[in-house]
């Protein structure tokens, strides 16, 4: 039997354990075996007739094909099936919960799907003449407009195509207003240890220096180790709020205080925004800068879906340095600014962080998100996605162990304490999930606690999906209490592929496919 280097399966139905048991095909009734497009080259077969290229009017001058280039020869059935199958494999938003610990995987409101389609939104191109899409500048603008509001901030940046990239850009923002201040000097980052992973390679991409707040007992950041941290070098804190521990930050305020009495900028991860969109607004808690992720908070579908989005609001201080290009009303047009010359002499932009001015389909869905649901409503998702995980984790305590004491926001985090003794180990837990049909939960983040198990469940499942997810996790805390350990360390049982060598695949990646060596060529050796 084939396995990783954790000793676990990684062919399917062997052993015949399962009901399911091994067919001939290696095909599980709906679930089929895939070979790559290039494995099913069907030399001689094709789709669509195509009249032969005319050679003579090469578009390309000198440069000229040399041969085949080997793609793959298949009927339109054989391809549309192909692609049909490959996508009944993906575990999305549409077929199960998607209890992924802060990603935020919430439904993607059908509406949004219909407004992002609309031909003045989907067919447009970023270099036609302003006068063509002043309503697609009109939809940035408004969108601008309800990211400033619900956060209290004077200024948005647009352009930053996803959370890392909006970091990105808020540290851009930090390091262009100390070198104007003539303080260029200060490189020291602070960065608490439960900080997601993006946050110091970040800050480390800037070119600034990490310094990492240890978390106090009680999962959050005191203001007391802040202030210890600062002095005359520190650019900025980057700080999660409510972090990623599924913890609000009570002493946000007092550490951003602290932070600018130093001279420092308070950078919020404002991925987590989704718990307090509504009921909090950053800007009150001394932010200088925070991205939003509208493919989380917002609703616009990612990971495989779709590109994501990370608008970052901005502080008065931290404004003008933001990126172009921006859109501006004046009067009665919406146009770009594409220079700083444009605007005004006060403005002077850090640089240009992508060719054009933000993922336009994102922006459509997200304003559809926000008119959809009203201001009310959106505080109300915040309540609902607190509520939730709230539900998950009071339900969940006395089998599993929790963090910390006390009620969470919007994701619940548990550690492998309950698996103490039995020989499972979280990824065991996790994988038994999927035979269950549920996509894991985020496994072994944040790192402030042993084995953590975070999950976050969101505003949008109903009470009916999570009360089938708990009766689930609670029957295989109990299972694995009970001292089957074969059971979670042959797990998954029922997918197309069983534990793969992940390690292997990260460090060692097969990125290209090579043909087998035709068969003449063997005969000759
Ligand atoms: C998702 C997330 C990010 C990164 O956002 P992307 O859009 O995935 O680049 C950063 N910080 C936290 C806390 C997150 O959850």
């Amino acid at each position: 039997m084939a396995m990783n280097n954790q000793g676990r399966p990684t062919t399917p139905n062997v052993g015949g354990d399962t009901a399911a048991g091994a067919t001939f095909t290696g095909n599980k009734a709906l679930q089929q075996e895939e070979p790559l497009i290039f494995e099913l080259d069907n030399p001689g077969t094709w789709g669509v007739d195509l009249a032969e290229p005319c050679t003579d009017t090469l578009k390309l001058g000198p440069v000229k094909p040399r041969g085949a280039i080997g793609l793959p020869s298949l009927s339109e059935p054989q391809v549309v099936r192909h692609f049909t199958r490959l996508s009944q494999k993906n575990f999305g938003i549409d077929s199960t919960m998607y209890p992924l610990g802060s990603c935020t995987m919430k439904h993607n409101p059908r509406l949004n799907e219909k407004m992002a389609r609309l031909p003045g939104f989907a067919d447009i191109h970023p270099m036609q003449p302003f006068s063509t899409v002043q309503g697609a500048l009109e939809l940035i603008d408004e969108l601008a407009k309800w990211l400033k509001t619900l956060t209290g901030m004077p200024a948005v940046a647009m352009s930053p195509g996803a959370g890392a990239h909006g970091e990105f850009c808020g540290m851009m923002a930090i390091k262009a207003a100390l070198e104007a201040r003539g303080e260029g000097h200060r490189k020291r980052v602070l960065v608490p240890e439960s900080a997601h992973g993006t946050n110091p390679a970040t800050a480390a991409f800037c070119g600034f220096t990490v310094d990492p707040i240890p978390a106090e007992e009680n999962g959050r950041v005191s203001v007391e180790a802040v202030t210890s941290k600062l002095g005359p070098d520190v650019a900025a804190i980057m700080l999660t709020n409510p972090n990623t521990c599924g913890l609000f930050e009570p002493q946000i305020k007092a550490i951003a205080d602290a932070v600018h009495a130093a001279g420092g900028y308070f950078y919020c991860d404002g991925a987590n925004y989704n718990a307090i969109v509504g009921r909090v607004r950053p800007a009150d808690l001394g932010v200088d800068a925070m991205h939003i992720n509208l493919h989380k908070t917002f609703s616009t579908p990612h990971g495989g879906g779709g590109p994501g989005s990370g608008p970052v609001v901005l502080s008065e201080a931290l404004a003008p340095f933001a990126p172009i290009p921006f859109v501006v009303h004046d009067g009665e047009h919406f146009r770009l600014i594409e220079h700083d010359a444009d605007h005004n002499a006060t403005h002077s932009s850090f640089g240009r962080m992508k060719a054009f001015h933000g993922q336009m389909g994102m922006f459509v869905r997200a304003l559809a998100y926000m008119l959809s649901h009203g201001a009310d409503g959106l505080r109300q998702v915040s309540n609902d996605a607190v509520l939730n995980a709230n539900y998950v984790m009071a339900s969940l305590k006395d089998v599993m162990s929790a963090s910390f004491e006390g009620p969470c926001m919007h994701e619940a985090l548990f550690d492998d304490r309950f698996l103490k003794g039995t020989g499972v180990t979280p990824l065991d837990f996790a994988k038994a999930m999927i035979d269950e049909g549920f996509h894991p939960m985020t496994m072994y983040f944040p790192l402030v606690v042993h084995g953590a198990l975070l999950i976050e469940p969101t505003e949008t499942e109903s009470k009916q999906t999570l009360d089938q997810f708990i009766a689930t996790l609670r029957y295989l805390a109990e299972r694995a209490k009970s001292g089957d350990v074969a059971f979670f360390q042959g797990a998954p049982r029922l997918t197309p592929r069983r534990r793969l060598d992940e390690t292997a695949a990260a460090r060692k990646p097969v990125l290209r496919w090579i043909p087998p060596a035709p068969p003449q060529a063997v005969a000759a050796e």
